[in-house]
């Protein structure tokens, strides 16, 4: 059984290099033995782009780690190829999970790869439309709760503790620690770890996951520093920053839109440990940021995960990034997952694109330019 899943290269690589996943890259610093089926779509070796736009806005050393180049267009790959395997290694047949949309998206993906069934519970109405056509178009089984994404998690857990069905929510520590393998990467590319950290905080799963990851890096030897992990959420989505649950969580960023976050104490912890900070940003913030990183870096990334640029120039603007510090910034997922807001102007217009006649001269006119080279 397990021999169906074994990368058909075995251990060497292909010619052509291609990237082979998280489990099989990190296989030595994963629970993953030869009794681990490797449910993998490529996950991971996710771009990390130096911005010299972000570096001239802040004085800062500026990368952006990409997370939107995932299979399923979020980060949540990278832990979900670790849940499903295990899943899978334990003999699962069904998994659920509880999800704002990118977790379902996902879980439908991998499950769909493994040949097994995904159930996810979505809060209704509050999933972008990308997300839920992900999970359709994968054969999830998709139930709209009629409650809110804390609900979901909660009744997901009820299930999963009394029913035949395996939790995937990042409460299973597999999923962790699939992720922390973000923080391999970085270390990998830059030789070292950064100054400080900046991603976008709802369970605070990945907040966690990064963190865990830089400790056991500075365990093996490979970099002396810690970075500072700062994390950011929704101002009425801030139970982190206020040091208390929200009942009724609100923000444009659905991803982290979340009242009641699971990691909770991982996440004190890490904070603790690497003198971190938690700070909320309004959306009108988060959506200006999107706005940065889409027209100055290239970068087309969903609201919830934009929330790391705006942290970064909030941050700065407070002073408290010295000149030329190394900050990495967790691009959390794609912007195609919820692409209305791309065609959205500051004070909330529509943009609709210039109509032109089929001639080259009025182009030309309407573009400001005039004959020549
Ligand atoms: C899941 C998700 C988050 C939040 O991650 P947590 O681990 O729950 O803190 C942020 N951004 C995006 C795009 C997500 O899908």
């Amino acid at each position: 059984m397990a021999k169906r899943w074994r990368n058909p290269f075995g251990a060497k690589r292909p010619a052509s290099h291609q990237w082979r996943g998280v489990l099989n890259e990190y296989a030595d610093r994963l629970d993953v033995t030869s009794k681990t089926p490797i449910i993998s779509l490529g996950e991971g070796g996710t771009p990390l782009i130096y911005s010299p736009s972000l570096s001239a806005r802040t004085g800062a050393k500026v990368y952006v780690k990409f997370e939107g180049m995932n299979p399923t267009g979020s980060f949540k790959d990278r832990g979900m190829t670790m849940a499903i395997s295990k899943a899978v290694e334990h003999g699962a047949k069904a998994v659920i999970c509880a999800s704002t949309g990118n977790t379902s998206a996902s879980a439908a993906a991998y499950a769909a790869y493994a040949g097994i069934t995904a159930a996810v519970l979505v809060p209704e109405g509050k999933i972008s439309m990308g997300k839920l056509s992900q999970a359709v178009a994968h054969d999830a089984q998709i139930l709209q709760l009629q409650g809110n994404f804390d609900d979901c998690l909660d009744i997901a857990r009820e299930l999963a503790d009394n029913y035949p069905i395996h939790l995937v929510n990042s409460v299973n520590n597999d999923r962790i620690e699939g992720q922390k393998t973000a923080a391999f990467e970085i270390v990998d590319v830059l030789g070292r770890a950064p100054d400080f950290h900046f991603i976008p905080v709802g369970n605070a799963g990945n907040y966690t996951a990064y963190h865990r990851g830089y400790r056991e890096e500075i365990a093996r030897g490979v970099t002396s520093v810690l970075p500072r992990m700062f994390g950011f959420q929704a101002e009425g989505s801030a139970p982190l920053v206020n040091g208390a649950p929200i009942n009724n969580p609100e923000t444009i960023a659905t991803a982290i839109r979340i009242g009641k976050p699971a990691s909770w104490d991982l996440a004190i912890a890490a904070h603790a440990d690497s003198n971190g900070y938690f700070g909320a940003i309004s959306d009108a913030d988060i959506l200006a940021a999107q706005k940065v990183l889409a027209a100055e870096v290239g970068v087309f990334a969903e609201p919830a995960s934009a929330i790391s640029v705006a942290g970064l120039l909030e941050r700065a603007e407070a002073g408290v990034i010295p000149k030329d510090a190394l900050c990495v910034l967790t691009v959390t997922g794609h912007g195609l997952k919820d692409p209305q807001w791309g065609l959205k102007r500051a004070d909330g217009s529509e943009v609709s694109p210039l109509v032109v006649p089929v001639n080259a001269d009025e182009i030309a006119s309407v573009l400001g330019m005039s004959k020549g080279h």
